[in-house]
């Protein structure tokens, strides 16, 4: 059996074209022999804006709670017009949607009563975005001819009750897995379902965390033992940095998971590290696709990544980033010092990204927000803090850096113009990222991406398409 498991993100089931272009994807595997499960994402912004009801219904704003229900109900059900005609079908899967917003409006008028919103009800009103998306794209699927079967995916991933942020039970999903979709798949048909959302073992509703229908498809790829994963986006695939700063950027035709984890974490947002690993454990290829180009062969993630002659698969800068200098001379000879600081950190549940230490002082960079004074008030407990803003974080990532001598001065020298604040080299050897300030950021990317992507490696780089430009 050739199964494919093939998530579509919000943007490939965003308005009835492109749930057409996803049905003539999907229609196209069916034809070269493959057996599809489709995972979807809900429509784009959706999440965002149930979120937004929730959070309206929540301070008493019943009506404006429900005015953004009322428009997502249109959305949706003009969306569903748009694609199925069979009247049959029709009415069914408009029925269905109404039912929905019905039950989502009764939550959310209890919501505007209670004025509280818990986890466990953002979990619930945030899962209708994928349940509704599922049922509209099932049905226009079968509108153009697959034997398309909707499954509810709180059927197969059950997780604990860790409501917003979920943990996956291999277990029991892999058996679920076999029971609902296996099925399915042998009698030809292809199952689709909601990524993001499941429920624990009591049947609660829960979700894996934002941007989780990419870890929804990875698990259903690792249950049902899937010959490769596809992740359809809005983009060719990986690129050896980001196109809108560097136009000579190349797509990267392969990568190990290793690195694309790295690239996520700093910010690459193609997709979310955690996705791959229920791939990697089982060895399954991940290839990251554009359904605006589905002729394009996108990015093969694979667990060993081939050798290739440059360095560097990728470049990444994530900006909006601020340094934490915490200056003491209290460090010096005691332990439980970095314990102190980082629980503040963990008191605003802030996450810190690069941290460096020298004998009297430590500097950690964050993601700039609002908690930050706060933070910064907590610390001065401490020590002396310096707080400065508009930093950005350049990071390298490459498997062949392991090792190689002479590549920190490489770097450094491409972008010699340029004040370095803070470097690290990760402990996964894979990367090298050091902070500058923000003003430099595009300057430093595009130095270093004509030093290190002059004479790219055509086995691992799309050069053909630099040669078209
Ligand atoms: N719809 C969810 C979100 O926007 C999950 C996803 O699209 O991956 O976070
Ligand atoms: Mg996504």
């Amino acid at each position: 059996m050739s199964l494919v498991v093939m998530k579509f993100g919000g943007t490939s089931v965003e308005d009835p074209a492109a749930i057409g272009r996803t049905a003539a994807i999907v229609a196209g595997r069916v034809s070269m022999g493959k057996q599809p499960v489709v995972v979807v994402s809900a429509m784009a912004k959706v999440t965002d804006q149930l979120l937004r009801a929730a959070a309206a219904a929540a301070q008493g704003d019943r009506t404006g709670a429900l005015a953004i229900s009322s428009r997502l109900r249109s959305r949706h059900l003009d969306t569903a017009c748009h694609l199925v005609k069979a009247p049959a079908d029709i009415a069914a899967l408009t029925r269905n949607i109404d039912e929905k917003f019905n039950a989502l409006d009764e939550v959310l008028r209890g919501l505007a009563a209670i004025l509280e919103l818990t986890p466990r009800i953002s979990d619930l009103i945030v899962s209708y975005g994928e349940r509704i998306s599922s049922r509209i794209v099932a049905a226009a699927f079968r509108e153009q001819g697959i034997d398309a079967a909707h499954v509810d995916a709180r059927e197969v991933i059950v997780t604990d009750s860790q409501f917003q942020k979920a943990i996956p039970q291999d277990a029991i999903i892999e058996r679920r897995a076999h029971e609902k979709l296996l099925p399915l798949t042998a009698q030809g048909k292809v199952p689709v379902m909601g990524g993001f959302i499941a429920s624990n073992e009591a049947g609660l509703t829960t979700t894996l965390g934002r941007g989780g229908s990419d870890f929804t498809g990875a698990l259903v790829g690792g249950a049902v033992s899937a010959e490769a994963i596809e992740i359809w986006t809005d983009v060719d695939g990986i690129m050896t940095a980001d196109p809108r700063i560097c136009p000579d950027a190349l797509r990267v035709k392969v990568i190990s998971f290793e690195e694309a984890a790295e690239l996520a974490y700093f910010g690459a947002k193609v997709l979310h590290p955690a996705t791959i690993l229920p791939a990697v454990k089982k060895n399954i290829p991940v290839l990251v696709l554009n359904s605006r180009n589905a002729s394009c062969e996108g990015t093969r993630i694979i667990s060993l990544a081939p050798h290739c002659n440059s360095p560097f698969k990728s470049i990444s800068v994530k900006k909006k980033l601020s340094i934490i200098d915490v200056v003491a001379s209290r460090m010096l000879m005691t332990h439980g010092y970095l314990r102190q600081i980082f629980e503040i950190f963990d008191k605003y549940q802030c996450p810190v990204d690069m941290v460096s230490t020298s004998e009297v002082s430590v500097s950690l960079t964050v993601d700039s927000n609002e908690k930050l004074p706060a933070i910064v008030s907590d610390l001065k407990n401490l020590a002396d803090v310096k707080l400065e803003g508009k930093k950005a974080l350049v990071c390298l990532v490459g498997e062949d850096i392991r090792g190689q001598q002479g590549i920190a001065a490489q770097v450094f020298n491409a972008v010699r113009h340029v004040n370095v604040r803070m470097i690290s080299q990760g402990a996964s050897e894979i990367n090298m990222s050091f902070m500058i300030e923000e003003d430099d950021a595009d300057e430093a990317l595009r130095s270093l991406h004509a030093a290190f992507f002059k004479s790219p490696d055509p086995a691992i780089f799309d050069v053909e398409a630099r040669k078209q430009l």
